[in-house]
């Protein structure tokens, strides 16, 4: 998955990815990162490391939510090898893919969940 903040300029699209500890069995041929901002182990998939636009910053999941609930970090689409990777790791196609999809979106930019702590803004 691949956010980018919503302007065009030199600043590194966000590669969004889920963390190792998250998901046991990733994609086939996927390969171990780490997250730009906790460190932890991350998944990217083949379609990713080929497709996602460079520079780039790969992100966890968790970081992420934070960033595109407050800088209004917008999702990319996903890329047409992205899509179909999880088609085939998913079993799911068409419409039920696209919901799919869309409801790890609306979990990213959807502040309800958001955890306060060590992204709160500093005192002063
Ligand atoms: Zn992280």
């Amino acid at each position: 998955m691949v956010a980018t903040k919503d302007e065009t300029g030199p600043e590194p699209v966000h590669v969004v990815t889920m963390r190792c500890a998250d998901l046991s069995t990733p994609v086939a041929g996927a390969i171990v990162s780490r997250c730009h901002t906790c460190e932890e182990p991350v998944w990217l998939s083949p379609s990713t490391v080929r497709e996602a636009p460079n520079p780039r910053t790969v992100i966890c999941l968790p970081c992420a939510r934070p960033l595109t609930v407050k800088d209004k970090i917008k999702p990319d689409p996903l890329t047409e090898g992205q899509r179909l990777e999880i088609a085939r790791e998913t079993g799911l196609h068409g419409d039920a893919l696209d919901r799919a999809i869309d409801s790890v979106v609306k979990h990213l930019t959807s502040p309800a969940a958001n955890a306060p702590g060590r992204n709160a803004p500093l005192p002063g």
